[in-house]
């Protein structure tokens, strides 16, 4: 293996499983590198002095430079301690980061970043494979309890550490199964449900308690949590998707991303669905509308029910292939990002907007009327403009909109609550994440907007370092 940094490889990916291969079922696409290729990425890493995968870019604070060093050593079980001090489930943001860490790792100032993300993923499977993984209850148990409400990312993390703290954590989740977006919105091909479970069980058995098919606020009031709970964390994640008010919303066939992708989880998991949620692509000609990760989410699973053809569409141009001037390193990298559900088919289409969806007789969505947008500034600020002569229209059974989401929207134990909203309709929160009414804390994309399962685990942990502090510490018994 090279020890000079002259000699060192190139980035290496590893890859996903043959097309034709994963269009026929919903298993994780991405391969894993090999224990030889992981050390090799890990020897690209330059432990520079000012490491900005670290201090800059991970909301965790991975410490990622001595972890990829462990690994070059082959002191695997180390770099695991090393990567669980800061990192409660490093098997999901494993999967499906996007890695701002490789957005700002030092290397790719003139070179491609190391493979992070990667590195994470073998240093958590090796440890679930050695069985180093395993519960850790705590070692004294104090006497209060915490209800945490939501079991996403964020309720998780908060749930993981005030249980090692020693507080008797109960998680209520109204789905029939705990996990939230990373159970019924992220697809089985990005991140496999067992893996989620696993996670789940290893929680049970440190003591944590999950009580799932609860919508508190409504099948549990406010009373009967204050009665029985020091502190409450709300983490219901974000709720309301963002709509397109234009002719032709209410025809049958026009539907929200969520709803399908929940419904291709649920088969998956072998939950039941009501006939109005039984919705598929099969057969279909399927429009996404929406140019994110949840559009290319939606394209995956559509090619895979067996729709006909499918389109997305993105009313914002197409980013450059590379950072543009104004997006200089260490900023994320502003760029057309390929994911692997976009090379498996499917049309992909910038500057769009739909103007309307027109319908049969009875009611059933049957093509799309769109133009192209060019995108002009006024008064500082960025306008869509209809190019003159553009118009199209698309056969269509199917429209998924995928435009992202406004906020929690209603919630039972907020609203019951009044629990003060901040201007985008989050719940408010100050530096403690704890709400207007004391003892009530909020965190994750329910607090904070739309954001990545990373961000929610760091304002899990955060939340619950808080919830810590408010309660003081244990009495002597
Ligand atoms: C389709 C899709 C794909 C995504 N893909 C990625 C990705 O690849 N990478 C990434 O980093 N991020 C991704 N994200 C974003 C990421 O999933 C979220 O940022 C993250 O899950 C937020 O975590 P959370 O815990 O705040 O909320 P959530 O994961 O939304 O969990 C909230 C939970 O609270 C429950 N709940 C709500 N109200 C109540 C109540 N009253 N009583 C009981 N339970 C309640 C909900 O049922 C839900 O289970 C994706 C988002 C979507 C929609």
């Amino acid at each position: 293996m090279a020890t000079d940094y002259e000699e060192l490889k190139e980035r290496r990916e590893p890859g996903y499983r043959d097309v034709n291969e994963r269009l026929g079922d919903y298993m994780e696409v991405e391969r894993t590198l090999s224990i030889d290729e992981g050390k090799e990425q890990a020897l690209r890493c330059m432990s520079c002095g000012t490491p900005f995968c670290h201090g800059y870019a991970c909301p965790l604070d991975n410490i990622i430079p001595e972890t990829n060093e462990l690994i070059m050593e082959d002191r695997w079980e180390e770099a695991l301690e090393l990567l669980l001090f800061t990192h409660p489930f490093p098997e999901f943001t494993a999967r499906i980061c996007p890695a701002l860490c490789e957005g700002s790792c030092v290397r790719a100032i003139n070179d491609q970043p190391v493979t992070i993300r990667q590195l994470e993923k073998m240093i958590i499977e090796k440890g679930f494979h050695e069985g180093w993984v395993k519960p850790r209850p705590p070692a004294r148990r104090r006497t209060e309890n915490i209800a945490v409400i939501g079991s996403g990312p964020a309720g998780l993390a908060a749930a993981d550490r005030l249980n090692k703290f020693g507080f008797n954590v109960t998680v209520y989740e109204r789905e029939l199964n705990p996990g939230g977006l990373l159970l019924y919105g992220i697809p089985n091909f990005k991140l496999d449900k067992n893996i989620v479970k696993r996670r789940i069980k290893l929680m049970q058995e440190e003591g944590i308690v999950f009580e799932c098919g609860v919508n508190a606020g409504s099948d549990i009031s406010y009373n009967y949590l204050k009665r029985r709970f020091s502190a409450v964390l709300l983490t219901g994640g974000t709720q309301l998707p963002r709509d397109l008010n234009i002719p032709g919303r209410k025809l049958d066939g026009v539907i929200f991303a969520m709803p399908f992708l929940k419904a291709q989880n649920k088969r998956i998991i072998g939950e039941p669905l009501a006939p109005e949620e039984d919705i598929t692509a099969k057969n279909k000609k399927v429009v996404i509308i929406g140019g994110g990760d949840t559009g290319s989410d939606c394209l995956g699973t559509a090619l895979r029910q067996g729709a006909e053809e499918v389109y997305q569409f993105e009313i914002l141009p197409r980013p450059p292939e590379c950072r543009s001037e104004d997006n200089p390193w260490p900023l994320w990298p502003q760029v057309d990002r390929i994911s692997s559900s976009h090379l498996e088919g499917g049309k992909r289409r910038w500057s769009v907007t739909t103007k309307k969806f027109e319908g049969d007789a009875g009611g059933k969505l049957k093509r799309l009327h769109c133009c192209e947008v060019k995108w002009i500034k006024k008064d500082g600020k960025n306008f869509p403009a209809e190019v003159e002569g553009s118009s199209f229209t698309v056969e269509t059974d199917l429209a998924i909109l995928a435009m992202g989401f406004l906020g929690p929207g209603p919630d039972p134990l907020a609203d019951k609550l009044a629990l003060k909203r901040d201007n985008q309709g989050n719940i408010a929160v100050d530096n403690d994440h704890m709400t207007d009414m004391p003892g009530i804390f909020s965190a994750g994309d329910m607090a904070r907007g739309q954001s990545l399962v990373v961000r929610a685990l760091a304002d899990g942990k955060n939340a619950a370092d808080k919830i810590a502090a408010f309660i003081g510490p244990a009495l002597r018994r």
